[in-house]
């Protein structure tokens, strides 16, 4: 199966603005950023959605939450506040195949979400 666009952001086959990695998850800035502060947390391991994700998938998912926490607090989301979102299928406008977790924050945010 080919390799996902965030895959190709991990093996530094394409330009993005990483800001933290372990071994298990990588982030960078968004390219299309909604607001002051957009960044992406991903898994390195290329599951499609969170729907996709299985309990096999806990720690993993555990440990891409609390650094997405983290890695907010490092872009000085701290005290103001931060929003995650992870968008699952067409109706969400889930666009990348490769499950992310955006880190927005730096704005009010509104409530609904569109
Ligand atoms: P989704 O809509 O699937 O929840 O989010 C995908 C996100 O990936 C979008 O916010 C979009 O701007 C971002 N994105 C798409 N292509 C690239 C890219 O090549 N580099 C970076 N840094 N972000 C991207």
């Amino acid at each position: 199966m080919s390799r996902t666009l965030f895959e190709k952001i991990a093996a530094r086959e394409i330009n993005a603005d990483i800001v933290y990695e372990d071994n298990q998850v990588l982030a960078f800035k968004d390219i299309n950023p909604q607001a002051p502060v957009h960044i992406l947390i991903v898994p390195k391991k290329p599951i499609p959605r969170i729907a996709e994700a299985g309990p096999w998938d806990n720690q993993m998912l555990g440990h891409l939450l609390t650094k997405a926490a983290e890695v907010a607090h490092q872009a000085g989301l701290g005290n103001s506040g931060y929003r995650l979102v992870i968008n699952n299928g067409p109706d969400a406008g889930e666009s990348v195949p490769h499950l992310h977790c955006h880190i927005l924050g730096g704005r009010q945010l509104e409530w609904p979400p569109g």
